[in-house]
């Protein structure tokens, strides 16, 4: 039976029409583009919770398998209000992409909970996680599918993962990355996604001619890959002039001092009322006539509608799918250098192959190790799309996307797929 195609308004349509110029680009047969179209596993379950209250509440969850070709499917999970099938399937695609244009032994995967983690207690998301996990226990493994965190969940999160697995199979911690140190995890793991974001964005000023300390940057979301990409994006001499978390943000045309503001948020400070800076909405944020915009929360902030008002030059995608492909165009078409998120943000997976290389060896590496390894792969993948970009006189995302499908297609003619 073939399955049902997404609606128009869809972001995975979206995903699945990117694909299809791609295939196009390459020549690639009908059989690769059918196997590569759909996603190879989709889950969808009901997750029933005990509430604080004594009621219960039923989730709907998901775990979606997109292309296991490279090795095994790879995908964090999230805790989202608007998490649903289209979203995980969009997503678990993007990591099939990011895998491999990073050169991962890895498939794509992702998974998600409709669920609101700010309005429940620990109590709550620990009995969600363990129900998510042991119903999606069948799927899962170390040489299956790894998940690991991204919006809405944190390392404490997959340490529950990794709880509820191991009482069905035993001890396993490469069975999910992001992990806290004490429990298997990898030095660096955490600033792994900002890390990257920090290092591409430097590659990619150089590259235009650009210093850093005359380089402002606005990011969008100041969470896990929002906060380091600010902060070591400030350590490398950048003038981070604005941040913001979805209820508002900080601005500061000076530049913010972004250890100042950490200490603040630390305190239990509102982004918004940072002293150090004026408040300023999101929609002001996207808005700014900054050079850099970094765009680290959730996806389709940029669309048709809006990317009228975006000022910069240069975007990185810190995000997934922060801009819609209508934006995108638009964008494209008025000169702005976009660094998709499949490069731009895939230091997270990076270091999360290396979480899980080094549970399977039982054997730890220093941090340094961690973030020179990083750096030399991101570098190596920023280098080919950028020579591909510019011999084809094509978008960053068009030459990341060529490089990306046109390696999990050989793997699929290798294996004898078709
Ligand atoms: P997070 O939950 O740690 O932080 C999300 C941030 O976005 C928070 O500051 C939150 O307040 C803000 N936010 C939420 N809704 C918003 C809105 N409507 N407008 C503005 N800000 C809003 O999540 P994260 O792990 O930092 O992930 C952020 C993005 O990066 C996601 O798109 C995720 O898929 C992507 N990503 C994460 C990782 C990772 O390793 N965590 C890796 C690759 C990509």
């Amino acid at each position: 039976m073939v399955r049902a195609e997404p609606a128009p308004q869809s972001s995975f349509r979206e995903v699945i029409q990117l694909f299809e110029q791609i295939a196009d680009d390459l020549q690639l047969e009908q059989e690769v583009r059918l196997l590569l179209r759909m996603p190879y596993r989709e889950l969808h379950i009901e997750v029933p919770v005990r509430m604080d209250d004594g009621s219960v509440r039923v989730f709907s969850g998901y775990r979606v398998q997109h292309s296991g070709a490279r090795g095994p499917y790879k995908g964090g999970v999230r805790y989202h209000p608007q998490a649903d099938l289209d979203e995980v399937r969009t997503l678990a695609a993007l990591m099939t992409w990011k895998c491999a244009l990073v050169d991962l032994p890895f498939g794509g995967a992702k998974g998600g909970v409709q669920c609101d983690p700010s309005a429940m207690s620990q109590d709550e998301l620990n009995r969600l996680t363990r129900r998510y996990t042991q119903n999606i226990a069948h799927i899962i493994g170390v040489n299956r599918d790894i998940p690991a965190p991204d919006l809405g969940t944190n390392a404490q999160i997959m340490a529950w993962m990794m709880d509820a697995y191991g009482q069905l199979e035993g001890h396993t911690p490469g069975i999910v990355t992001g992990k806290p140190i004490a429990l298997g995890g990898s030095y660096g793991r955490e600033a792994a996604t900002g890390r990257g974001v920090s290092i591409l964005l430097r590659l990619l000023c150089e590259d235009l001619g650009r210093q850093p300390a005359a380089t402002s940057v606005a990011v969008q979301g100041y969470g896990n890959v929002g906060s380091w990409a600010a902060r070591l994006a400030a350590e490398a001499g950048f003038r981070i002039v604005a941040v913001s978390n979805s209820a508002a943000g900080t601005h500061n045309e000076h530049g913010l001092d972004i250890a100042a503001l950490d200490r603040h948020v630390r305190g239990g400070g509102d982004v918004a009322g940072f002293p150090g800076g004026e408040r300023c909405s999101n929609k002001e944020l996207l808005a700014l006539s900054c050079d850099v915009l970094i765009p680290s929360a959730i996806g389709e902030v940029i669309t048709e509608q809006n990317c009228g008002t975006v000022r910069t030059k240069v975007i990185v995608e810190g995000a997934n799918h922060p801009l819609s492909a209508g934006a995108d165009a638009a964008l494209n078409d008025r000169g702005v250098v976009i660094l998709p998120d499949i490069l731009a943000n895939a230091g997270g997976v990076t270091v999360s192959y290396f979480e899980w290389t080094q549970n399977i060896q039982q054997f730890r590496w220093d941090e340094t190790r961690v973030n020179s390894e990083l750096e030399r792969i991101l570098t190596q993948a920023y280098r080919d799309v950028r020579a591909l970009a510019q011999e084809h006189s094509i978008t960053m995302r068009r030459s990341a996307m060529r490089i990306a499908v046109a390696r999990v297609a050989e793997a699929i003619r290798l294996r004898g797929f078709v």
